[in-house]
Order: C-alpha cells, then sequence, then structure tokens
C-alpha cells in the first residue's frame, strides 16, 4: 500500500512494519538496497540497541551478520565487513559498502539525518552517513567522498552518483542556545541561509545545509533527494530525540546485493 512519495522514496507498509525505501536509480539497482524502518514494535522493543533488532529480525535477512557501529556524532567511516560486525561495535559514523563486501549495515537515528551517497564509478560504492548537529558541523559527508579518493586515486563525483538526505529534524525544530560557545562556532560554519537567529535562539536547518555540503561535493542537484518530512513534527510516526524519544530508534538497513 502507497501511503506518501517522495521522490527518490518509497514509503511503505511490509509485514505490519512501516518503511521508507531509498529508491536506487536503474544504473544501482541490482547492486545495493537500502530501507529506513521507523516507529514499530520491535524499535520499541529493543530500545535503540541494534543488536536486539537484529535478533528479531535477522531471519529475514538470511541471518547474515550485521556492521553497527557506536555512533558518537563523529566523521570516522568504517568498512562493512564481518570483522567488524557484531557483536562488535566500533566508535564510528559512517559505513562504507562496495561489492567485496558480504554483511548487512545499520545505523540508527532520531532526528539526525540519515545520508545515503552511492555511485557507480570507478567501481559500485556506498556510504552510510550519520550527519545529525555535530556530524554537519564537522561535515562526514566530504569525509565520505575523501574516504574514496584514498580507495580510488582517480575517484570523482559524476552524474550516475546519487545522495538521499532522509527524514530528520527540520530548521523550525532544531534550535541551540545563542550564548552558547558551540553555538557561536557552529555559526562559523553554517551557510547564513541555513541559520536563522530569533531573540535567544539559533535555528539551524540542518538537511538544507547537508544538501549544501552535497551540492560543494559535486553532486548534481536532480541527483539529490530529501524526504522532506520532520522527526520531531511528525513524533508519531518517527522516532524524536528532542520530541522526548531518549532511547528509541529508527533503524537504516542496507547491503551490496551482489554478494
Ligand atoms: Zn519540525
Amino acid at each position: 500500500m502507497i501511503i506518501v512519495e517522495h521522490l527518490g522514496f518509497f514509503k511503505h507498509n511490509l509485514n505490519g512494519m512501516e518503511r521508507i525505501d531509498f529508491i536506487m536509480p536503474e544504473q544501482l539497482k541490482k547492486t545495493f538496497f537500502a530501507t529506513l524502518y521507523l516507529k514499530n514494535d520491535i524499535n520499541c522493543f529493543a530500545e535503540g540497541n541494534q543488536e536486539i533488532v537484529w535478533n528479531k529480525m535477522s531471519h529475514n535477512y538470511n541471518n547474515e551478520k550485521l556492521v553497527a557501529p557506536n555512533q558518537v556524532h563523529g566523521t570516522k567511516i568504517i568498512k562493512s565487513e564481518e570483522k567488524n560486525s557484531l557483536p562488535i561495535r566500533i566508535n564510528a559514523d559512517g559505513i562504507y559498502i562496495d561489492e567485496k563486501t558480504g554483511c548487512y549495515s545499520s545505523l540508527r537515528f532520531a532526528d539526525c539525518a540519515p545520508v545515503v551517497i552511492a555511485g557507480t564509478f570507478p567501481k559500485p560504492w556506498m556510504f552510510f552517513l550519520h550527519s545529525g548537529f555535530w556530524g554537519t558541523v564537522k561535515n562526514i559527508s566530504s569525509c565520505a567522498i575523501d574516504y574514496l579518493l584514498i580507495q580510488h586515486k582517480d575517484f570523482k563525483i559524476t552524474n550516475t552518483s546519487f545522495a538521499w538526505i532522509g527524514t530528520s529534524i527540520c530548521k523550525n525544530c532544531y534550535s541551540r542556545d545563542i550564548n552558547e560557545n558551540k553555538t557561536s562556532d557552529a555559526m562559523k560554519i553554517f551557510d547564513i541561509n541555513n541559520i536563522e537567529i530569533k531573540e535567544r535562539s539559533v535555528f539551524f536547518d540542518i538537511p538544507g545545509q547537508i544538501k549544501n555540503q552535497l551540492k560543494k561535493c559535486g553532486f548534481r542537484n536532480n541527483n539529490i533527494y530529501f524526504y522532506d518530512e520532520c522527526t520531531c513534527c511528525k513524533s508519531e510516526t518517527y522516532y524524536s530525540y528532542r520530541a522526548g524519544d531518549k532511547k528509541c530508534r529508527l533503524f537504516l538497513l542496507g547491503k551490496c546485493t551482489t554478494n
């Protein structure tokens, strides 16, 4: 059943679990899949523990290994491979997935933006990135591009490079105290059009800033998809830290399907 459609995404209900699929373009359809599981009984029960989520769900995915790093609002990226899989949990906020990786990969979210980027050149690649306020200040998206440049010296963003910014907190819901040192540091980094000052609060447009960062990396505007729905405004559908979900998390899951 189709509930709502956003370009580049498909929100639907499968076996009683609501999810948003990140629709891969023709060139990557047979190579990668990525989906975001929304509020459901398993995610509520697991209270953000990906090991519990996977214990309950892995039978739907051939009981394969899961890479689920311990997210720390940094920029470290790890490879999706068995030595990094559960029960091991390395501190990291990005996962690199390519045709050599056989594991499933996951990250968890409650207001921070799930960013997926993928491309075909010079070989198929995909990243899962946790880009909340700090991940965006530190520009984890550009760190992913740097990671690819180390893997492939001739790497460049082409017209077959794509990016998805999943559902995250909106510019009307994310504010910080203007007198905090960290707020003024972030104001120097965010583009002026992604900041709004109202009395003692500074409102930050996190997805807007991520979009600018992706464009600066070289992604074509038409290849950047944004699920324009706020986790905090719509906390009946999504987990939102700012709306009171201190533990439960949305569950991003994906894999290279040629393995
Ligand atoms: Zn909102």
